[in-house]
């Protein structure tokens, strides 16, 4: 295998890995390990050059440290990719090799699953490499992390209401949920426990049918429920949904839900903010999965009840951030930024 360190400004390092005999070509990205190691999945992509994989992976890593700094879990960020198709390019060779890669970075990259891998993908590298979490509870692993990313959207979502109502009660407060599926499922039975009004819509109908019977939960179409008139949007499917043509169109005076990079552009939080929608920012309500995991990471390894109290903690940081966005007049997107920023340069050595 050729590995070839690449030297970016502002990345602790990067490094691009080719391996003839079982075809990997992939890229690993270490942005920062200030507070922790560097925590990010392993994401396969048919991408058309390599300057878009190393856009993605740099982008993805950086995304990583914010998301860990701001929920606190003790690591650092990073992302790998590996460039190539997911129908034609896996092989138990590519796996080891990709292990082989992680492996040389000795502990200060720490991979997972993402989007096309999977964790029997993961549990091939796991043979190379012990730098490997989110694996199945039967593989030794934390198991499926989502359900502590719903509870923490739920709790997060509660926050928001109460932040602008003054009382965290959601009797009553109407929800409309995009994406019913691991963890929007999830937030859906929270929110009807605490006898929320929930709305739901999803690209299977088969999800929305069972949810519907089993829980009373109103089923709406998948182009109605962004704009449902409703006091909540809770996105838990794609990203990129709110943007210049959707958000002057939304009816809810909250967004809170699991998407990553729900916002097409950083410039949408300022849209919202502009129409006085109080937005949870995806990376902070929707950490609760990565808290899982670094908690599993510690000393004595899986423990639900120490996720579960970690997790609880997500209020207090959205709290933090808007109080910051409220101080500055800022977008609370642009808040939880400057709140992660803020947590890295208090950790830095030199910094008092
Ligand atoms: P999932 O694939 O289990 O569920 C997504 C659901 O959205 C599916 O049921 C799908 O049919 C539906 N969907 C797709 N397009 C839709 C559309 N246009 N309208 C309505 N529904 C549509 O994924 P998940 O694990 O539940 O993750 C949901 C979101 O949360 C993703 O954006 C993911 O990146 C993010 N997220 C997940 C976790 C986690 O722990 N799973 C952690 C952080 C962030």
């Amino acid at each position: 295998m050729e590995l070839t360190d690449i030297p970016v400004p502002g990345f602790e390092r990067l490094a691009r890995a080719v391996d003839p005999e079982s075809g990997l070509q992939a890229i690993i990205c270490v942005h920062d390990t200030t507070l922790g190691p560097s925590l990010g999945g392993l994401r396969m992509w048919d991408y058309a050059t390599e300057e878009e994989a190393l856009f993605d992976v740099k982008r993805l890593a950086r995304g990583m440290t914010y998301k860990s700094a701001v929920a606190r879990t003790g690591l650092g960020g990073g992302k790998s990719v590996i460039i190539g198709k997911p129908a034609t390019t896996k092989s138990e060779a590519l796996y080891l090799a990709m292990g082989r890669f992680i492996e040389a970075f000795d502990g200060s990259y720490i991979t997972a699953e993402d989007v096309n891998t999977s964790t029997a993908d993961l549990e091939i590298v796991r043979r190379a490499t012990r730098h490997v979490t989110g694996l199945s509870r039967d593989a030794g692993g934390c198991g499926d992390p989502s359900p502590f990313t719903a509870y923490g959207v739920f709790l997060g979502l509660r926050e928001a209401v109460a932040w602008r109502r003054g009382k965290a009660d959601l009797n009553g407060v109407r929800v409309a949920v995009q994406g019913v599926g691991s963890v929007g499922s999830g937030l859906v039975r929270h929110l009807v426990t605490a006898g929320a009004k929930v709305l739901i819509a999803d690209r299977r109908q088969d999800r929305v049918a069972s949810l519907v019977d089993e829980l009373g939960v109103e089923g709406v179409a998948e182009s109605e429920i962004l704009f449902a008139d409703v006091d909540v949007l809770a996105p838990c499917a794609l990203g990129a949904i709110l943007d210049g043509d959707s958000i002057p169109q939304l009816r809810c005076e909250i967004v809170a839900g699991a998407a990553n990079n729900v916002l097409l552009a950083p410039e949408h939080g300022k849209l919202l903010r502009d129409r006085d929608i109080l937005y949870a920012p995806d990376y902070v309500i929707n950490a609760g999965g990565i808290i899982h995991i670094a908690v599993s990471l510690e000393r004595g390894g899986y423990d639900e009840a120490a996720s579960n109290q970690r997790v609880e903690r997500i209020p207090e940081a959205l709290r933090e951030l808007w109080s910051i966005a409220r101080a500055e007049s800022i977008p609370a997107s642009d808040a939880a930024d400057r709140l992660a920023e803020n947590i890295l340069a208090e950790a830095r050595p030199g910094v008092r």
